[in-house]
């Protein structure tokens, strides 16, 4: 490590933001020695802040319908091949009772974009969830959707909502999604929703095709001066059915020094270690939150919902859908210090 990129880690830690040049160099100043001393770094940020802890969130996964078609998504509205389906209410309420019997506080339910889930449709789900289990935090992760619906379904109890930006740099926005889907139509999403009171994820694929060091230091800028509380980052994984099927998987090692960084300019951010990362390595979530996440986000969908929801090759299916799996995760997470809590986890306020 050279060192300008230490003094560049040190300042970061010191005044949370950066010239969007220096956060190029930082990026470009990736090696094993930098990573690691970033990790060190934002490892002891989320410690004075959360302690040991790490927050679970049960994942569920609603539809794999989507009239979206994301260039780089498993699930994308052309891709013939993906076998749909979409739970009802009745489902998703189990997978919630047995999420809560296994000690999740918070539910996400993140889907495709399905024209099936209207208001009308979400409020009285939301409410009913939110009725059963007045304990739990309820995360949204459905997409695009107008203002006057995410204010409805917050008014209806939803707590967080993720919708991450893809990406902070308008032409690499567009070389990654069809012309349907707009740059503007996303920061538009994540302002509304910050706006209307909800906490709000951010976040990008790291590695996606195109994807430069001036870019992720662009993402940077941005999650510096959005400020989200949450904030979603994982390796870019091609799927076989996507043009991209044939592009180069992201980097675990890239991902890990991110959320450093990351956790260095906002050191109270809800940062997960994402299935992404475990898919791609067998210890991906323990190198995650070894990087500084503090969050991990096991899934409750049902076991057939699980295999048809593949957002990319070979995306882990082992969720915590049992006592035992949960267990298990425990113990790895407490073999590297860190302890899984029973908690809504809301972000902390400093
Ligand atoms: N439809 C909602 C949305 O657009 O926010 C939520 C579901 S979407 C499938 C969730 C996230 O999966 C996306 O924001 C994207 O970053 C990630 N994702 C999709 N395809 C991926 C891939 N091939 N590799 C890694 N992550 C991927």
């Amino acid at each position: 490590m050279t060192e300008k990129t230490k003094n560049l880690i040190d300042k970061l830690k010191e005044s949370r933001s950066l010239h969007l040049s220096e956060y190029k160099e930082l990026i470009e100043g990736y090696t094993r020695e930098s990573a690691s001393y970033a990790a060190a770094v934002a490892l002891a940020e989320k410690k004075r802040i959360y302690g040991d802890s790490v927050f679970i969130r049960g994942l569920i996964e609603i539809s794999n319908i989507c009239k979206n078609d994301c260039n780089y998504c498993g699930i994308r509205k052309s891709n013939t091949n993906c076998s749909r389906y979409r739970l009802c209410e009745d489902e998703i309420l189990d997978c919630c009772r047995h999420g809560y019997d296994l000690g999740f506080r918070t539910f996400v339910l993140q889907g495709g974009e399905d024209g099936y889930f209207t208001d009308a449709v979400l409020i009285p789900l939301i409410k009913n969830i939110k009725k059963e289990f007045p304990d739990c935090a309820l995360t949204l992760s459905l997409g695009e959707r107008s203002r006057e619906s995410y204010s409805a379904m917050f008014e209806a109890g939803a707590d967080r909502y993720l919708l991450r930006h893809e990406t902070a740099t308008r032409e690499h926005y567009e070389s990654l999604h069809p012309s349907s889907l707009s740059f503007e139509n996303r920061m538009r999403c994540l302002k509304d929703l910050k706006e209307i009171g909800y906490q709000v994820g951010c976040g990008f694929m790291v590695g996606s095709p195109g994807q430069t060091a001036e870019h992720l230091a662009r993402d940077l800028k941005f999650i510096e001066e959005f400020s989200p509380h949450m904030c979603g980052i994982g390796p870019f994984i091609p799927h076989k059915d996507t043009q991209y099927k044939n592009e180069k998987a992201g980097s675990v090692e890239l991902s890990c020094y991110l959320l450093s960084l990351i956790r260095l300019i906002k050191p109270s951010v809800l940062l997960p270690a994402t299935t992404a990362l475990g898919t791609l390595q067998e210890d991906g979530r323990e190198r995650g939150i070894l990087s500084g996440a503090n969050v991990v986000m096991p899934n409750l969908s049902p076991e057939d919902a699980k295999a048809k929801y593949t957002l990319y090759d070979n995306k882990l299916t082992k969720g915590a859908e049992s006592a035992e799996a949960l267990d298990e995760l425990r113990r790895r997470l407490s073999a590297i210090g860190a302890e899984v809590v029973i908690a809504r986890g809301d972000m902390a306020s400093q």
